[in-house]
């Protein structure tokens, strides 16, 4: 446990928030834990505080100011694999802002203004009941906050699934209690905040996305109209082989624009960590073995890779690009091609596809029962065949060295794939849990030997992907250190975040 606080901090709390909204004691401290960190005791937090309002927070801040403490911003504190509501460093105070739920929306623009609070499912609850004019883009597991995610650089699957790139106007608290707002917003009563992203003279709004240069408490995002039909397939493929063509093939199509969500190419373990445990296939230690891989494979009647690719808009528009598709994929000779039609008024699938949150996937957690988990490795590659096929084969190989299930998969953004391997975990195997750290650093080091760095990464790994950031001495990291002194030079906000820590807490651990 984290030392616990002198009463009289956590009396100050109590008088700005209320009583009812302070989280001191152990049971509160264990709640805010992050439950899947490799090594539980480095991420303890005191406790947490909850405000309500923006003046709270700025009463917060300066509370910490003056008593030397350090926040941890989180907006619902759901970033499972990623350090979910704990802090970066130990005995810091939870900011928990998931009381703070208003939602301002632009039906006529197509966009909204929102308190950090706000989850997936409030955001899909409340655009229902204005009749579904917009559609969300949800990541895959979406119990989490639509402000959280975007400030993480999360990702979805519709048009709009880049979700850090959908930010337009943010309101942040500064370390020094000062309120700002970015963009059209600095312009008081402006009616563009939310239109125009960039406003006058240097440009913020992406200054807030994984860093700790402030607190985050309004965020305005731009939403997809509800398209009139929708239109794609679903792939599979044959041999891990196939995975380089098919990159190839997509790759132009997304970068004209003809296919405009990002589809993701995933591999035979998606299906069965989700719908079974491994104890329903094999009781052998290490990598599963191919021929365990084939009953997986027949069971769900899935490829080596599966992919889904869908068209968004005019229905008129969206046919004569299905056949472009269709004809691209086709020359690939899938093992199977399944198209699938909506129009609009016809009942509407459930998936990241149709913006409709969900949570089944975080069941894959369970795969190895116990207290199971999940760690993230994902590191940007070019959108090349062959970048792609030798980052296969060399993390496979690692899988199979470290003794772990390959989950993988390739994810397309505009000119970029994110290859996100999922480290699946139980804490309650010590064998399996001691490989963890070891693997996750060779994969972070093989990486780098290519170039490739990650772009978001669990607690326990941010200073060693920082340091793989490394042009010029590491020229990056000494910018956003002095733009850490300037604005927070005693880590009041987040030290330690995205490797950025003060001078003055450099190394932070202390
Ligand atoms: P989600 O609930 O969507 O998973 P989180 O609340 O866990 O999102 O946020 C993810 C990460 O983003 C947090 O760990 C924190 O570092 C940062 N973050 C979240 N909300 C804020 C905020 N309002 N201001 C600044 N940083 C934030």
């Amino acid at each position: 446990m984290a030392q616990p606080l002198p009463p009289a901090t956590i009396a100050a709390f109590a008088a700005i928030v209320g009583k009812d909204h302070v989280f001191f004691d152990e049971a509160d401290q264990l709640a805010y834990q992050d439950k899947f960190a490799i090594d539980d005791a480095l991420h303890h937090p005191a406790g947490a505080v909850a405000p309500a309002t923006v003046e709270q927070v700025q009463a917060i801040v300066r509370v910490a100011a003056e008593r030397g403490l350090s926040l941890w911003p989180i907006s619902r504190g759901k970033n499972l694999g990623y350090g979910g509501s704990a802090p970066l460093l130990a005995g810091s105070v939870v900011l928990d802002m998931s009381r703070m739920k208003k939602i301002d929306y632009d039906e006529a623009n197509g966009t909204v203004l929102l308190e950090p609070g706000v989850g997936f499912y409030d955001l899909y609850d409340f655009l229902k009941s204005r009749g579904m004019k917009h559609w969300l883009s949800v990541p895959g597991n979406s119990w989490g906050s639509v402000v959280g995610n975007a400030l993480d650089r999360g990702v979805g699957y519709t048009p709009y699934g880049e979700h850090a790139a959908r930010i337009c106007g943010i309101e942040a608290v500064m370390a020094d209690g000062l309120v700002v707002r970015t963009g059209m917003g600095a312009l008081d009563g402006a009616p563009t905040w939310q239109l125009y992203r960039f406003g006058f003279g240097p440009s913020w709004d992406q200054m807030f996305v994984q860093s700790n240069f402030g607190i985050v408490t309004k965020m305005g995002l731009w939403l997809m109209p509800a398209p009139e039909s929708l239109m794609g397939m679903d792939l599979e493929f044959d041999r891990p082989e196939d995975l380089g063509p098919l990159i190839d093939a997509i790759a132009p199509l997304r970068r004209e624009g003809l296919l405009q969500q990002s589809p993701t190419i995933g591999n035979w373990l998606r299906a069965a960590a989700v719908v079974t445990t491994r104890d329903q296939w094999t009781d052998k230690p290490g990598a599963l073995a191919d021929v365990v891989i084939a009953a997986i494979r027949k069971k769900f009647n899935v490829g080596w890779w599966g992919v889904s690719l869908r068209l968004y808009g005019r229905e008129s528009v969206n046919k004569a690009a299905y056949a472009v598709l269709e004809q691209a994929m086709g020359a690939l000779k899938p093992m199977a091609m399944r198209p699938t039609t909506w129009k609009a008024g016809e009942p509407m699938e459930a998936s990241g596809w149709t913006g409709t949150p969900l949570t089944m996937p975080m069941q894959n957690a369970n795969w190895h029962g116990g207290r199971g988990g999940h760690v993230g490795f994902s590191p940007i590659l070019p959108q090349s065949g062959a970048a792609a096929m030798a980052q296969f084969q060399r993390t496979y190989a690692r899988y199979k060295e470290f003794g772990m299930d390959y989950q993988a998969s390739f994810a397309f953004g505009e000119r970029h794939l994110i290859n996100v391997n999922a480290v699946l975990i139980n804490k309650d195997d010590p064998a399996l849990m001691g490989r963890v750290d070891p693997f996750l650093k060779q994969l972070i080091t093989d990486a780098k030997a290519q170039g490739y760095g990650e772009y978001r990464t669990h607690l326990d790994y941010m200073d060693a992907v920082a340091g793989t950031y490394d042009f010029n001495k590491g020229a990056l990291w000494q910018i956003n250190r002095k733009v850490k002194d300037a604005l927070d030079p005693n880590g009041v906000i987040a030290p330690g975040k995205s490797g950025i820590w003060p001078t003055r807490k450099a190394g932070g651990r202390a």
